[in-house]
């Protein structure tokens, strides 16, 4: 993969001149904001001298409330309160029934392509309550810092879709933020150790969090980072320990999973991460549970224990990481660094675990909380432009391919994962029919070969194409993939010079409304995919009715048939051929398939007892009965 090093135009300021800019760690379970100082780069702590904020907000009749006050208030008003909403941000409704399994919310009615909760203060999107969480840091930041922000750069998963990324936009574009980009979390990490002074050579990132764990494969040549490859699981973290752990209590305390009982339930998910997290330190954890019915139970927890409930998800960590070394086409013993990211970097078994396969220790000199924050204000400050000596800028990777439909629902890849951004790349396509004078050109994201397997990102047409012979017409598809990983599709059809084009852009100032239908459009597409595959069905289906019919008529519609039936049946013929070639609508065909049976339904009765009589003829009846 290309080395890439830029520098931004514009970006460059007087050197009197010191904007502030910060960068933010969005976490699924944490947040946390980060600036330089005085050449240091450091997370800025809140009033009571907190630095992390929990991902959770209230809301209220009044008003909202994030963070600490926030978790704690969950135990008591769990409807109300959301966290890890960073799992659903940028998801269709659709996409929820695959991760809402546990979650305690209310959901409002599927009217909408973006999931609403029902709260006490009406219904809210993943992407307003992000932007809650995103508004407390922006006035930690401005407070401490003594002025207006000048521009943030907010980190990212790797393994976040386009979908999940504009969705990360919209919410600081709420929040009154003004996104110099996005930053992969593990790109930032690889910042903070500044790995950029040290010796070259491969360098992995291991991000275990909350709710995502992410691995990428770096190599650092000539003081810039290629990134070779990323990969990981973006539904595995501490938050499926502290699962485990809650159901271990359950069965040892023999207490029914009361799956409905949200306040129980969030109580309990409280006791099994403090646990937990005792258990980095200590070897036992002792565990007080209050029953739903009142009684207590009391428990103890080993590490060892512990170790065996965790021991599949640290070893599905290992194995991704084997794979992404193998997608970097490096081998372990190559690897002369291992960063360690995400709070659930601290258990014991995942540090070991993570040293034993990589044959190293581990980093963990930067509390593993900040590290990505930090690498965010790093590069932020890059961009403010406060350091004119230092404009290279390092670049991310595409985490998951794009590409088009083609003829037979197959995906033809024009930028393959893993590819560095920005990017553009074009390719060219034709016409399949004289005369056609529009195309359909329908965006896909992902690694399957088929349509269907792929996440439908936006569909549009190129439409005035002059009439030609077909295969005469060039139509050049371009894709162009900006800085923070956002697509721009255009289509131009190159001799008349008719072109359209979509754009999965972020745009400034837009209605709350505006960006969910924004994103609503580009999540429907997926219906429309169904609805056209079902027409397209019918249609295959209208065109074997009617070769079926061609093929009998022509061998003994004249033997079996007079006019005045003949006519009748080609009436019907002709009418489904049409529709069929109008590309009508699905119900239509399918009724002028029925119409098209009913009118030669005697006319297969009599083409059976034809070729019954054929086929018996020379044999005696009592054969047939053998059979
Ligand atoms: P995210 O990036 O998903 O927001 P973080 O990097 O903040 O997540 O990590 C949060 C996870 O780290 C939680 O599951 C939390 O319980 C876990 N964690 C934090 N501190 C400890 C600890 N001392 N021991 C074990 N796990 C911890
Ligand atoms: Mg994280």
């Amino acid at each position: 993969m290309a080395l890439l090093q830029i520098s931004e135009p514009g970006m460059a300021t007087a050197p009197h001149q010191h904007r502030l800019a910060v960068g933010i760690d969005l976490g699924t379970t944490n947040s946390l904001v980060a600036t330089v100082r005085n050449a240091v780069a450091e997370t800025l702590p809140d009033q009571d001298g907190q630095h992390l904020l929990p991902s959770v907000v209230q809301y209220k009749k009044d008003g909202v409330t994030v963070g600490q006050a926030a978790s704690e208030a969950a135990r008591e008003d769990p409807l109300n309160t959301l966290s890890s909403v960073k799992r659903l941000i940028g998801r269709s409704v659709d996409d929820l029934k695959l991760v809402a399994g546990h979650l305690p919310w209310k959901f409002a009615g599927t009217n909408s392509a973006v999931p609403r909760i029902k709260t006490i203060a009406g219904e809210v999107t993943p992407i307003e309550t992000s932007a809650e969480i995103l508004k407390v840091l922006k006035q930690r930041a401005e407070e401490t810092l003594g002025g207006e922000l000048s521009g943030v750069v907010i980190t990212v998963p790797a393994y976040f879709d386009e979908a999940q990324r504009q969705a990360t936009k919209d919410a600081a574009t709420l929040a009154d933020l003004n996104v110099y980009r996005l930053l992969n979390e593990p790109t930032a990490a690889a910042i903070a150790y500044g790995l950029d002074q040290g010796r070259e050579g491969v360098i992995a990132v291991y991000d275990l969090g909350g709710g995502t764990f992410d691995i990428s494969i770096l190599r650092l040549n000539k003081g810039v980072f290629e990134v070779l490859a990323t990969g990981g699981d973006s539904a595995l973290g501490g938050d499926d320990f502290d699962q485990a752990i809650a159901q271990w209590i359950l069965t040892e305390s023999g207490t029914e999973a009361a799956a409905d009982d949200y306040c129980f339930m969030r109580g309990l998910m409280q006791l099994a991460r403090d646990s937990k997290e005792k258990l980095t330190e200590s070897e036992t954890a002792s565990i007080d549970l209050v029953l739903p019915d009142g009684s207590s139970w009391q428990g103890e927890l080993s590490r060892d224990q512990f170790d065996q409930l965790i021991e599949a998800f640290v070893k599905n960590t290992i194995l991704a990481s084997r794979r992404a070394l193998r997608d970097a086409g490096v081998k372990k013993e190559d690897v002369l660094e291992v960063i360690m990211v995400g709070g659930s970097t601290r258990v014991p078994l995942v540090r070991e675990k993570v040293a034993e396969f990589f044959g190293r220790e581990p980093h963990v000199e930067i509390d593993p909380d900040k590290v990505v924050a930090i690498g965010a204000a790093l590069q932020a400050d890059v961009l403010a432009g406060n350091k004119p000596d230092d404009e290279t800028l390092l670049l991310d990777v595409i985490p998951l391919s794009l590409g088009i439909e083609t003829m037979g629902g197959l995906v033809e890849k024009i930028i393959t994962r893993n590819t560095t951004i920005p990017v553009a790349r074009a390719q060219e396509f034709t016409t399949h029919k004289d005369g056609q004078s529009a195309i359909a050109i329908h965006v896909l994201q992902g690694e399957r070969e088929l349509v269907d397997d792929s996440r439908s990102l936006a569909r549009f047409e190129l439409r005035g194409i002059p009439p030609m012979v077909a295969g005469a017409p060039r139509i050049e598809v371009k894709f162009q993939v900006d800085a923070d990983g956002l697509l721009n599709v255009s289509a131009e059809e190159t001799s008349s010079g008719v072109q359209a084009s979509v754009e999965v852009k972020p745009s400034y100032g837009l209605s709350d409304e505006e960006i969910e239908a924004m994103l609503r459009a580009s999540m429907d597409h997926a219906t429309e995919d169904m609805q056209a595959r079902a027409l397209r069905e019918q249609e295959v289906e209208a065109y074997r009715v009617i070769e079926a019919l061609d093929a009998a008529m022509e061998a003994d519609a004249d033997d079996l048939l007079n006019e005045e039936e003949k006519q009748a049946i080609l009436t019907a013929r002709d009418h489904l051929q049409e529709l069929v070639c109008e590309h009508s609508e699905m119900n239509a065909i399918k009724a002028a398939i029925k119409n098209l049976e009913k009118a030669s339904e005697s006319y297969v009765a009599r083409r059976m007892n034809l070729s019954v009589k054929q086929a018996m003829t020379g044999h005696k009846v009592d054969e047939f009965e053998k059979l």
